[in-house]
């Protein structure tokens, strides 16, 4: 197909995230993508500060990652895995375990974060059924919160940000707490939990688990918040005998500055999803891990199993390149003080905007950069200026917002946070 054949056919046919079929946003035909660099059909080469939402953490064309879905490819692309074990599967899951938070001890592999979150609000309900009590069967959540697009992971997004008025009545109901405060850095006092707190005394008897994004809330507003919140609400979930699981679909594999965003709180979770980067970004796949405790009271109690069992668990495509971009995490052996130069750069880049008259704040962790407008930003607009200086970035609502590939070099870097600032001084 010709380029311009291409683009009309996507736009009367193809439906894209979040879009409209009938007034579509403009989109940019791709040729391929390199390193930090994704290549559009004509010709032009743009910085990626996207690392496609959160997930090519190695940049693109890794020849490492590469080599792994060819070796892998020549011996199956898939197989069951009801029945079926292989080697790319249980090496990867041995490898996961090894780093995940103390005590989570078993994997179930599925194809996308959103279903990873679905399996873990399924263990923590089978948990609470095993265990003969099946009234808690709901979950708390904090507001700004955002789990994906499938019906229980949308149940415990931002009901006002999220989809809830359009889906009213027919979405499972949760309780919804304050968003998390204070911010990234900043202790948190007795007050600032109260109203968590007060929700579990209330309701504890009803609730299977607490479900949030540790430190950073991704989707539902860019928030980073205080390391001490997540550790007092993982205290009150044991004091309250509720389940916490950790979505760290977004922040797991240090991009927060630390492997996981828990570890920034020192907890570990009952339950884990991760999913995005798990592949370097190569194909849809994502894991939920969970306790020994909860993996052996699910089993206690006919059926006895684990009721879920998707076509794709266990690819051993993708756990071929998970395992792979594993180790070229560990290769880097300084990803942390890699992921600390980016958000040293970052923050040098996009602080002095935040005394521009059109930003309310401008915040940066690890390797996410975050600059909140005072008002919606015009996503085309922005777009196309920010591509036309060699930079792709994706802005929603209020916020600009870049997380590069852990690849990218101080230059590119400067590329990308200057394009930003010329981009926010265009429209001052
Ligand atoms: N949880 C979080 C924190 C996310 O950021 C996302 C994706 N944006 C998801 C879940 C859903 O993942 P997926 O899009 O792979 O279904």
């Amino acid at each position: 197909m010709k380029v311009d054949e291409l683009l009309q056919y996507d736009r009367e046919h193809v439906w894209h995230p979040y879009a409209s079929m009938t007034n579509p946003l403009p989109v940019y035909p791709v040729k391929r993508a390199e390193g930090v660099y994704i290549e559009l059909e004509d010709g032009r080469r743009l910085i990626d500060g996207m690392s496609s939402w959160w997930s090519v953490i190695h940049g693109y064309n890794h020849p490492a990652l590469n080599a792994a879905v060819e070796k892998q490819l020549k011996e199956m692309s898939h197989v069951m895995f009801g029945g079926l074990t292989h080697a790319p599967a249980v090496e990867l899951a041995s490898r996961l375990l090894s780093i995940a938070p103390s005590g989570l001890d078993n994997v179930f592999f599925s194809d996308s974060g959103s279903v990873a979150v679905e399996v873990g609000m399924k263990m923590a309900l089978q948990y609470w059924y095993a265990r003969g009590r099946e009234e808690k069967r709901y979950f708390v959540t904090p507001r700004c919160g955002y789990h994906g697009d499938t019906w229980n992971a949308m149940s415990v997004c931002d009901p006002v940000t999220g989809m809830h008025s359009i889906f009213r009545g027919t979405l499972p109901l949760h309780y919804f707490v304050p968003s998390p405060s204070p911010s990234f850095g900043k202790p948190c006092g007795q007050e600032d939990i109260a109203a968590f707190q007060e929700c579990l005394r209330n309701n504890h008897t009803r609730v299977a688990a607490v479900i949030l994004e540790p430190i950073v809330q991704g989707a539902g507003g860019m928030r980073f918040y205080s390391a001490e919140y997540l550790r007092k609400v993982h205290e009150l979930c044991y004091m309250y005998d509720i389940l916490l699981i950790c979505d760290e679909i977004a922040t797991g594999f240090w991009r927060t500055g630390k492997r996981w965003a828990c570890d920034h709180a020192g907890i570990s979770p009952d339950i884990m999803c991760v999913g995005k980067a798990l592949t370097g970004g190569y194909m849809g796949f994502a894991a939920t891990l969970a306790t020994a405790n909860v993996a052996r009271v699910i089993s206690s109690r006919s059926p006895g199993v684990f009721m879920h069992g998707p076509t794709f668990t266990g690819n051993p495509l993708a756990c071929a390149v998970a395992r792979a971009s594993l180790d070229v995490l560990e290769e880097y052996r300084t990803v942390e003080e890699r992921v600390k130069q980016i958000e040293t750069l970052l923050r040098e880049g996009l602080s002095p905007t935040a005394s521009l008259g059109q930003v309310a704040d401008a915040r940066v962790l690890g390797a996410i950069g975050v600059v909140e407008m005072k008002k919606p930003v015009d996503v085309a607009a922005v777009q196309a200026d920010l591509v036309e200086m060699g930079v792709w970035a994706r802005p929603f609502g209020n916020l600009i917002y870049v997380m590069p590939p852990y690849i990218i070099t101080p230059e590119e870097l400067h590329v990308l946070t200057t394009a930003i600032t010329r981009v926010i001084l265009k429209y001052e």
